[in-house]
C-alpha cells in the first residue's frame, strides 16, 4: 500500500459524514441499537461493534487502520500513552512464573514495570546487551515467554538484529515486542522482520506537535483481538476521540516532517563531529557508529535524536551549555516541531558528577523542524561556555 494512500485516504469513509474532508470527532461515550438482537451481538463481540467508547470508537478506528497499515500489521490499538501500550502488550503475554528477556535500559516505564510491578506477580526479567544475538540465546530459560526489544534505544541507540531475534524467538515459541518509537514505521517496520508486536509512543513523531500523549500497538489480528478483549478493555487506557483526531492530523505531514528533520540532523551531526569541544557523537546513521551496518540494513532512515559528549571537567560548564541556548529548549520528550536538549547529569546529584564518566557529560539533542544553521548558531552559544 502506498504511504500517500494510507495517510490521505485509508479508513476515511466520507460519505458517512457529509463528505467532509476532515474526519469528524465522534465524541460519544456510547452507541444506540435499534433491536435487542443487534445489542446482543454487540455484547457478544465488542471487537466488531460500536457499543461503548472504552472499546471501539469511529474516529479512533480511522487512526487504527492507518497505523496498522503503516506498520504492515493486520491490526493496531491506540492507547492513551506509549506507556499504556507497553503495559498492555507485556501483561498480555506473561503469567505467574514466567520469565522475560529484555534489552538493557529499555524505556524507563518499561523497566519500572519489569522491576517493580511484575515481580509482585512472580514474573522475572533478565536484562542483556541486545547487540549480540548470543546474549539472547544464553538468557532464554525454559519459562521465558517474552523478549522485549527497543531498537534503536533512545539514549545510546543500541540496536538489535530484529530478524535474527525474531527467528530465534519463533523457534522457541517466545513472543517478541519491539519499541519502535525512534524510527516510526516510516523508517523501520519490525512486524515485516518477524517481530510479533510493534509499539511506539505516538506522543513523539505521530503527533509531531507536542500536544498529545498517545501510544500505538500493532500485530496480528488474533493477538490484537485478544489484547483488545482483555487488557485494553480492562485497563481502560484507550485513546480519546479528540486525541485520536489530533494524531490523524499529525499523520498527514509525518513523512515530510521526517524528511526535514533527517536533513537537519545530518547537518547538525556533521557540525558536532568536527567540533573541537565534542569528544563523541552517537547517531545510528553516522559511519563511525559501531552498529552502522546493521542500522543501514534494517532501518530506512534515522533522524532527530542524537547524543554528544562534551569535553569539560566541570558540571557548571555542562549546565551553562544548556542554560545559554536561546532556541533549543530544555525538556523531556521529542518528535515535535521544537528542538530539545537533556543533559544526562540532570539525572544525578550534583555532588556525584564525575568528569571521568562519559555519561555525565552526555547531552541528548532532539533536532526538530528548525533549519540546521539556526540550530547550529544556537549550539555555538552553548559551546561558548566550555573553556
Ligand atoms: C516516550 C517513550 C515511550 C513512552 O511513551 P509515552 O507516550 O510517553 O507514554 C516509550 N518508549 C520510548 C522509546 C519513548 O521515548
Amino acid at each position: 500500500m502506498d504511504i500517500s494512500y494510507i495517510i490521505n485516504e485509508l479508513g476515511e469513509e466520507r460519505e458517512n459524514y457529509f463528505n467532509a474532508i476532515a474526519p469528524p470527532i465522534i465524541q460519544s461515550s456510547n452507541f444506540a441499537f435499534k433491536t435487542v438482537d443487534a445489542m446482543r451481538s454487540a455484547f457478544a463481540d465488542e471487537y466488531s461493534t460500536y457499543l461503548y467508547s472504552r472499546g471501539l470508537n469511529p474516529t479512533v478506528d480511522i487512526l487504527r487502520k492507518k497505523l496498522a497499515a503503516l506498520d504492515g500489521a493486520e491490526d493496531a490499538l491506540v492507547f492513551n500513552s506509549g506507556a499504556a501500550a507497553i503495559f498492555a502488550a507485556v501483561l498480555a503475554n506473561v503469567k505467574a512464573g514466567d520469565h522475560i528477556v529484555s534489552v538493557n535500559k529499555p524505556y524507563t516505564w518499561a523497566q519500572k514495570m519489569f522491576n517493580d510491578i511484575l515481580p509482585r506477580f512472580g514474573v522475572t526479567t533478565t536484562y542483556i546487551d541486545g547487540r549480540d544475538i548470543e546474549n539472547f540465546e544464553r538468557a532464554i530459560l525454559p519459562n521465558t515467554t517474552l523478549i522485549y526489544l527497543e531498537s534503536p534505544n533512545s539514549w545510546d541507540y543500541a540496536l538489535q538484529d530484529l530478524k535474527a531475534v525474531a527467528e530465534l524467538a519463533k523457534a522457541e515459541g517466545i513472543v517478541t515486542i519491539c519499541d519502535n518509537s525512534y524510527c516510526t514505521p516510516i523508517y523501520q517496520q519490525p512486524i515485516l522482520m518477524g517481530i510479533d508486536l510493534s509499539l511506539q509512543s505516538a506522543t513523539k513523531y505521530i503527533s509531531g506537535h507536542s500536544d498529545t500523549v498517545a501510544g500505538v500497538l500493532s500485530g496480528r489480528k488474533e493477538m490484537i483481538e485478544r489484547i483488545f478483549n482483555s487488557e485494553y478493555m480492562n485497563i481502560g487506557s484507550g485513546i480519546q476521540p479528540f486525541n485520536a483526531w489530533l494524531l490523524i492530523r499529525g499523520l498527514r505531514t509525518l513523512p515530510m516532517r521526517l524528511q526535514q528533520i533527517t536533513h537537519a540532523t545530518q547537518e547538525v551531526v556533521k557540525y558536532l563531529k568536527q567540533h573541537p569541544k565534542v569528544e563523541e557523537v552517537i547517531f545510528p546513521f553516522d559511519e563511525d557508529f559501531p552498529q552502522y551496518e546493521l542500522a543501514r540494513q534494517q532501518m530506512k532512515g534515522a533522524c532527530g535524536l542524537l547524543t554528544f559528549i562534551i569535553k569539560t571537567s566541570s558540571i557548571e560548564q555542562v549546565e551553562n551549555f544548556c542554560e545559554n541556548l536561546q532556541h533549543i529548549l530544555m525538556a523531556v520528550s521529542w518528535g515535535g516541531y521544537e528542538s530539545l536538549i537533556i543533559p544526562k547529569c540532570s539525572g544525578i546529584k550534583r555532588a556525584d558528577f564525575d568528569p571521568a564518566n562519559r555519561e555525565h557529560r552526555m547531552l541528548r539533542l532532539y533536532v526538530g523542524q528548525e533549519d540546521a544553521p539556526y540550530l547550529i548558531k544556537d549550539l555555538e552559544k552553548g559551546f561558548a561556555q566550555i573553556v
